[in-house]
């Protein structure tokens, strides 16, 4: 069972990504659990057809401790088995302490069962608190992609992501498999994304083109993979999902210094 965390900043694709990449490894056959560890919840929507999935966090503030393990865990498309950490409300609490919870129950109703070939952590924003360093902390992930793209801040959000990488990889296996670009029409976007990679001592793992029928399927509430599996955008996910499938370099990132992140970004390639 490999498990694999995506992190990555706000609104850069990590859920519409992980979706649309665990389709695509449904439809080679993968047997596939994706925990949601954002308190806002929507990181399997397109796998459950927008069906509302009640959160782990919710379900234990409603009915107790004594919960049953499909209250919290729901199949989708191809059979990915979909949770939900959830949240504090907002402005209370550690929004990392439902990761933390909502994993600690997944094990202790057995969740992780040995038939799973993939466990995908789909993870908020960069590694500020170390609530959301949850899933490499604990040595739960041990395999991470960034998403970024071009925009300089997704690029800062990386490099920070390659810190607290690095700084789990020491004590525990945790590597970096590599930087997933979700382009947003940058210039240059592949050649940039290509040297940042380098420079943190990884790969670029592959480069997802920008595609309104992302936005199609997601009015339907699906991934492009369900939504139109003859779309070209189909084929990307699948092109992404085989890289990972195949994917053999796992490193220690080498983070950059907040002086050369600036020059990268200012970088004429
Ligand atoms: P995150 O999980 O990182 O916060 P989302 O996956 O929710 O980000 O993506 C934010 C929005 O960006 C989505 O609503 C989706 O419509 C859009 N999006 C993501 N990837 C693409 C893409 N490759 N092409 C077009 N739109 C995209
Ligand atoms: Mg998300």
């Amino acid at each position: 069972m490999r498990q694999i965390a995506i992190y990555g900043k706000g609104g850069i694709g990590k859920s519409t990504t992980t979706q649309n990449l665990t389709a695509a490894l449904a439809e080679m056959g993968k047997k596939i659990m994706i925990v949601g560890c954002d308190p806002k919840a929507d990181s399997t929507r397109l796998v459950l057809g927008g069906l509302a999935q009640k959160t782990v966090l919710d379900t234990l503030r409603e009915e107790g401790d004594d919960i049953d393990l499909d209250a919290i865990l729901k199949p989708g498309y191809g059979g990915i088995m979909c949770v939900e950490s959830g949240g504090p409300e907002p402005g209370v609490g550690c929004a990392g302490r439902g990761i933390i919870t909502a994993i600690g129950m997944l094990e202790q109703l057995g969740a992780y069962t040995p038939d799973l070939d993939y466990v995908f952590y789909d993870v908020l924003g960069d590694v500020v608190c170390g609530g959301f360093a949850m899933p490499m902390r604990e040595g739960k992930a041990q395999e991470i992609y960034i998403v970024a793209s071009g925009e300089m801040m997704a690029l800062y959000a990386a490099n920070n992501i390659s810190k607290g990488i690095m700084k789990y990889a020491t004590s525990g296996g945790v590597r970096l498999g590599g930087i997933i670009c979700n382009s947003r029409n940058v210039d240059k976007e592949i050649d940039l994304l290509q040297a940042f990679a380098e420079e943190l001592g990884s790969q670029l793992i592959y480069f997802v083109p920008r595609d309104n029928m992302v936005q199609r399927a997601e009015i339907h509430k699906k991934s492009v993979i369900e939504f139109d599996p003859t779309a070209n955008q189909a084929d990307e996910y699948r092109a992404l999902a085989k890289a990972i499938d195949q994917n053999k370099m796992f490193v220690i990132p080498k983070p950059m210094s907040q002086e050369r992140l600036m020059e990268f970004g200012l970088m004429d390639l």
